[in-house]
């Protein structure tokens, strides 16, 4: 395709409107008005520089109903999601707002050399982001809040199915008071994003997305000897030990898996369950998904209380459809669902259990509604499937018993891990992974660590 950048409503796969590439000259020129608003916008103080993200905080949540009706039709959110994701933003910019200014101050290191030792966090220059669709503004703003705050600029090459929702956040920010340059929207090309990563003029790189293009702009960062935060792909495991209630351990464990129609990528895509109740617990996800109804994402609710929406694109409906058929070929068991719609981007709600331990299936991640459980007969067996994994980005265990959970847990090889809550959420909590689920923290006070340059600064006596 020789224009990828376009809205493409996934309900219907129509294209409502396409957007062409940034031209070199004016990438170029992006590029020197970035680089020229780092000058002004490192010299700000904390201070001012929060009151420019609490202002952005207040436009987002007052723009929420254009904001969420632009990403139900870009990648087919329903607008009751958009709206938590919305929350999220705003809670996010605020953060940064209120503890910048802590999480950026100059500390002193005690030292036996005759003066004063400083650890100073300096802002670093032009950092570019590279995002996905799955949360067209959090996956934004958990890079972009804490490197602005922290003195940098940013430019952001959004998903090609979001040209609407990455304009919108240049649009807000510049009406918060952001001079321009410091957050830039660009319809760049991936050649193009190689060539912004080379040039000097530009200090770091993140990417929140699949495997692959980790390893791409990984290369390219190491190639051009820049600092890189990669968060990608997961497989996590959600441990289920025990439980009194079965059904409503399948209800959490299902409202885990279906949120964002299944495309997060910390959503629980390996349920380990005790063999004692998992034929239960599979018994009551299976009923779980045959009670859900296609919705449409501008209207959720109107078919009915339980709705699932489409996936971001058709190719992705087809590729997870793919996936499926591969494990089942390779034995698994399909209990329900998987059946993918004639035009539109819909994929009902899937089960699936028995794929093959060791199996490609058994790596790979399906980033969609498709449950798949394994069956555990021991503690020790659950802990090996859980970190039989490439990936190690999050996870959680779950027992009635908080010390067996937390003794199980402390097992596991991920960057988050969770006992008895399938995730927990907040600006403050740092996010990332480790193995092939990337490097590096956003959120928390390890967010806005990693475009800095933390300097010595020495003063002698
Ligand atoms: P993707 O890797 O295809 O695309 C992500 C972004 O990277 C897009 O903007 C894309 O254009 C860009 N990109 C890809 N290759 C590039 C290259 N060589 N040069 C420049 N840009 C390039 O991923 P996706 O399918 O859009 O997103 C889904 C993936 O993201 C899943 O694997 C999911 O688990 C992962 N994800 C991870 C996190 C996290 O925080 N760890 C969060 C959300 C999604």
């Amino acid at each position: 395709m020789s224009n990828p950048y376009r809205v493409q409503n996934p309900k219907t796969n129509t294209v409502i409107e396409t957007f062409d590439f940034i031209s070199d000259d004016d990438l170029e020129s992006a590029l020197a008005t970035a680089h020229d608003a780092f000058k002004e916008w490192r010299e700000l103080s904390y201070d001012n520089r929060a009151e420019k993200l609490r202002k952005a905080a207040q436009i987002f949540d007052e723009r929420r109903d254009t904001l969420t009706r632009i990403i139900a039709e870009e990648m087919g959110k329903s607008i009751k999601e958009g709206d938590g994701e919305v929350d999220d933003v705003v809670e996010i910019f605020n953060y940064y707002a209120d503890n910048g200014a802590e999480f950026g101050a100059d500390q002193e290191i005690p030292n036996n050399q005759d003066g004063t030792a400083i650890l100073r966090k300096v802002p670093l220059g032009v950092i570019v982001g590279i995002m996905p669709w799955n949360f067209p503004y959090y996956q934004v703003a958990r890079f972009a809040a804490p490197a602005l705050m922290a003195g940098n600029t940013v430019m952001v090459k959004h998903a090609e199915i979001c040209p609407r929702s990455s304009q919108q956040i240049q649009d807000i920010l510049e009406e918060a008071g952001f001079p321009k340059g410091a957050f830039t929207n660009l319809y760049a090309s991936h050649d193009q994003i190689a060539t912004l990563i080379e040039d000097s003029r530009v200090q770091g790189v993140s990417l929140t997305g699949s495997e692959r293009a980790g390893r791409q702009i990984a290369s390219q960062a190491g190639q051009a000897l820049k600092k890189c935060v990669l968060e990608l792909g997961g497989t996590d495991a959600y441990v289920v030990l025990d439980a009194s209630d079965v059904k409503e351990a399948a209800q959490t464990a299902w409202n885990k898996r279906i949120g964002n129609t299944g495309q997060a990528c910390t959503s629980n895509k390996r349920i380990i369950v005790m063999e004692d109740i998992h034929d239960e617990f599979v018994q009551e996800l299976i009923s779980l998904a045959d009670a859900y109804v296609k919705g449409d994402p501008l209207n959720p609710g109107e078919a009915g209380e339980h709705e699932y929406f489409p996936l971001s694109s058709r190719d992705a409906a087809e590729k997870l459809a793919q996936q499926v058929k591969l494990a089942v070929d390779a034995g698994a068991t399909l209990h329900t669902g998987g059946e993918l719609d004639t035009e539109g981007a819909y994929f009902s709600p899937a089960v699936m259990t028995g794929i093959p331990v060791g199996s490609d299936s058994f790596y790979e991640e399906f980033f969609g509604p498709v449950v798949t459980v394994w069956k555990a007969s021991s503690e020790e067996e659950a802990i090996e499937l859980a970190n039989d994994s490439l990936y190690g980005l999050g996870g959680a265990v779950m027992s009635e018993d908080e010390e067996r959970a937390k003794k199980v847990a402390n097992r596991i090889d991920t960057g988050m891990i969770h006992v008895n809550i399938p995730q927990a959420r907040g600006a403050e909590l740092p996010f990332g992974g480790v193995k092939n689920s990337g490097m590096g923290r956003e959120l928390g006070p390890l967010g806005m660590d990693e475009f800095v340059n933390v300097q010595r600064y020495f003063v002698a006596d």
